[in-house]
């Protein structure tokens, strides 16, 4: 029997126009650093969305599919691109800028983008890559900066308000197959390549809708949302598009994301809600202990992209800022658990341990454990397998060119389709997901396996410690051990002895799994992202630099 239901397609559009209608009030708050942040009402977003999807297929030839990239921080005209370029039926490529120069060329030309919308305070790093990006014909440079730099380009730059001036503040949009391409994320190469994954419309539109449940992030118009993770960092982890279906207020910090400038967003626009991964939380922590302000009306924060410290999360509690676990990652859309707990432990000793796991399967996103065999693992909260999924915002393959079929690499999607995340965890019969590790991240000692994000949070627990990293290191008989490598508070007097000694005694953990090498640095690298990156902490004692 055939439904008797209109057959209307998922569409940005379709956000775009409710957004900027319904919620036409709702403001994007740009902090520009200085005097009073630009604000930008959601019908001001949706008419120069139009004028710029206008400016894209009239003046630069901009066609149905066509790449088009943005190199930019999070800022109302990022917001713009985020709607105009799907909208009109090309494809919003976000380009990471935080990605070393090699990989950038890497990607732009495997995605083989015509157009790069830019922000003029990245210039220095657009330019120099200018003379390599082959397929750029066009760059629309946006915002406060010095455009000397491109005085020698040899692709056409334009203006991005000269461009959309005088544009018509509406767009016929295309009615679109809700299966199309709407926008790409590259995820970091930390092995190989950079893999792309191609978002839908019709994902996008499903997976906002998801965010927006009160077992989500829940949130309404009333709220303001600071959102300092990139928008180049899996769509801001869907919040543009999530904000625009409930009229939620944006507070964009632009290129501001150190500690200070947080804080003094956070105390001056007083958002409600704000998401990141956990170091920019602990930088923050750091900047409000030295410095207090009041930053009480934040009452959620999302912290997803690597696990929260459990001591991350009780200092923020203190502050009445309450910390929403999440996991996922850009296979994912991003959102693959959240760690809401169930209604019979609120309020109960239970509900902490709850907090602390990545949290709970959202309809929509399938879950299973694989053990080393290939045999799937009961949800008993101890039989630990890699994480599988499956659903309509996870991805079911990789971008391998516009006419080329996709790629579907084995050890990433299983034969049946399901997406292999790599993360190894447990679920409890009540379906609340604790990763224990990347697969690629776990110590294989004698055998045994030892949790480096296990004796991470530990150490971070201690008083005296900033941040701490473990990872994985030969060894003769072992096979591998952990190397802990920390970063003192200023002022900090303990040394490796105290804080072995706090692993075992404070924290339990088995003597066994204590590590027996410990390098003090003055900064854990960070990814591209800003995780721990500790692909460079083994290279680094690899070539003896962490002794
Ligand atoms: P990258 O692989 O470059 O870090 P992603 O943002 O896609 O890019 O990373 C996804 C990975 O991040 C997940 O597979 C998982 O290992 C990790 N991750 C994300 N959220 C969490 C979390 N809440 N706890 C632990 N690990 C997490």
């Amino acid at each position: 029997v055939q439904s008797t239901m209109q057959d209307v397609p998922l569409l940005i559009s379709r956000i775009l126009t409710h957004g900027s209608t319904i919620h036409g009030s709702s403001q994007v708050t740009t902090w520009t650093g200085e005097g009073t942040p630009r604000r930008r009402s959601y019908a001001d977003v949706g008419a120069r969305a139009a004028q710029l999807a206008h400016a894209l297929r009239e003046d630069l030839g901009v066609r149905d599919n066509d790449r088009v990239a943005t190199l930019m921080w999070n800022n109302a005209e990022h917001v713009e691109a985020y709607f105009a370029i799907p909208s009109m039926g090309a494809v919003l490529h976000t380009l990471n800028l935080r990605l070393p120069a090699e990989q950038l060329i890497w990607i732009v030309h495997h995605a083989a983008d015509r157009v790069v919308i830019a922000d003029a305070s990245l210039l220095p790093l657009l330019a120099p890559l200018l003379p390599h990006l082959k397929t750029v014909e066009h760059v629309v440079v946006s915002g406060p900066g010095d455009r000397s730099l491109l005085a020698d380009a040899s692709v056409r730059v334009h203006e991005y308000e000269e461009l959309i001036a005088g544009k018509p503040t509406t767009y016929d949009w295309p009615e679109l197959d809700e299966r199309q391409a709407a926008a790409m994320c590259y995820t970091s190469g930390t092995t190989g390549d950079p893999k792309g994954v191609v978002y839908s419309h019709r994902s996008i539109y499903l997976h906002s809708m998801q965010v927006n449940m009160a077992q989500s992030m829940g949130l309404t118009d009333q709220d303001i949302s600071l959102v300092v993770v990139p928008q180049f960092h899996v769509n801001a982890w869907g919040l543009p598009h999530a904000t625009f279906m409930t009229g939620v207020n944006l507070l964009m910090p632009d290129r501001f994301l150190q500690p200070a400038p947080l804080a003094e967003m956070i105390e001056s626009e007083k958002p409600t809600h704000a998401a990141a991964v956990p170091t920019i939380w602990q930088g923050l922590l750091g900047e409000l202990t030295a410095r207090p302000r009041d930053v009480s009306t934040l009452g959620q924060v999302t912290i997803g992209g690597s696990a929260c410290p459990p001591s991350l999360m009780e200092a923020f509690d203190k502050l009445g800022m309450r910390v929403c676990h999440a996991w996922g990652m850009t296979e994912t859309s991003p959102l693959g658990t959240i760690s809401r707990p169930p209604a019979h432990v609120v309020g109960t000793e239970e509900e902490f341990a709850y907090r602390l796991t990545q949290g709970r399967f959202p309809a929509g996103v399938e879950a299973r454990l694989t053990g080393p065999g290939g045999e799937r693992l009961p949800w008993d909260g101890e039989s630990a397998g890699e994480l599988e999924v499956r659903g309509p915002w996870i991805a079911g393959a990789y971008y391998n060119g516009p006419d080329a079929e996709p790629l579907r690499p084995a050890d990433k999607f299983s034969e049946d389709g399901w997406l292999k995340t790599g993360d190894v965890g447990t679920i409890s019969p009540d379906g609340f997901l604790t990763l224990t590790d990347r697969a690629k991240d776990v110590i294989k000692s004698g055998g045994e396996w030892i949790s480096s994000v296990d004796l991470e949070n530990a150490l971070m627990s201690h008083p005296d410690v900033a941040e701490a990293a473990v990872v994985a290191v030969p060894d003769d008989k072992w096979g591998e051990r952990p190397l802990a490598t920390v970063v003192l508070k200023a002022g900090a007097t303990t040394d490796f002895a105290a804080l072995r000694s706090f692993l075992a005694e404070e924290r339990r953990i088995a003597k066994w799994q204590l590590p027996e090498r410990w390098t003090i640095v003055e900064a854990v690298p960070k990814t591209s992202v800003g995780k721990f990156d500790k692909k460079v902490l083994r290279r680094q004692y690899a070539e003896g630099e962490l002794e």
